[in-house]
């Protein structure tokens, strides 16, 4: 399988030949086709088998197909992430991939000042990468509002539950719309993980590397 075959455009082609990807990994092969096509998925993939790709690279193509402002104080995609040296990769990886399209990317994490990130949230963020105690600090200061998301990824959710994030993610889920598409990861996949993910996927695609 090529980059070619997985129909992603050409602005997206280029950026991956830029940062020099020459074929899709397993994962990205498996997953990119499916959540093109608006698909709900359960990805099963440990950090390193290119699984960032697997959900940015169709999140991008799929917001610059269906162009929307992004909504005041709101993001049209939402992929939380356990921590923020995570996080940081994961914004990194959309601005790259996108770099030839007008999507703006903020990040969200605790430990730092409010205010930068306030002001980034205010005129609306296309693709917003976030660990969840900062993201519900913001929602709950009114700065951010999520009944506008597109797109939602939960990455690492079994580092989620183990850093104790669980009670987040139950007040996170229900603020965001009902149609939506969702895309879940976790390296191991035990009870209480697919039970969580039972309770926020639609006839999701399975795909285990
Ligand atoms: P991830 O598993 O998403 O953390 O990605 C692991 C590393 O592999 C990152 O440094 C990516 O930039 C890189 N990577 C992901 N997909 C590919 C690919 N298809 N070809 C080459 N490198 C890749």
């Amino acid at each position: 399988t090529q980059f070619t075959d997985l129909g992603l455009s050409q602005p997206v082609l280029k950026a991956l030949a830029a940062d020099g990807y020459e074929s899709p990994t397993p994962i990205q092969a498996q997953a990119i086709p499916t959540v093109l096509a608006g698909r709900d998925l359960m990805g099963i993939a440990q950090t390193g088998t290119g699984k960032t790709a697997a959900f940015a690279l169709p999140i991008i193509e799929q917001l610059v197909k269906n162009p929307r402002m992004a909504p005041r104080r709101g993001c049209r995609a939402l992929v939380l992430s356990p921590t923020r040296e995570l996080a940081t990769q994961i914004a990194e990886s959309f601005r790259s991939y996108g770099r030839n399209l007008n999507l703006s990317v903020a990040i969200v994490f605790g430990g730092v000042a409010a205010g930068p990130q306030i002001r980034k949230l205010a005129g609306g963020v296309d693709i917003l990468v976030a660990t969840p105690g900062r993201l519900l600090d913001h929602v709950d200061g009114k700065m951010l509002r999520l009944d506008q998301v597109e797109h939602f990824v939960l990455d690492e959710a079994d580092q989620m539950l183990d850093l104790g994030f669980i009670h987040a993610i139950r007040r996170i889920i229900p603020m965001l719309p009902h149609r939506r598409q969702t895309l879940f990861f976790s390296a191991t996949m035990p009870k209480t993980i697919k039970d969580l993910a039972d309770a926020m996927l639609t006839d999701p695609a399975m795909v285990a590397v």
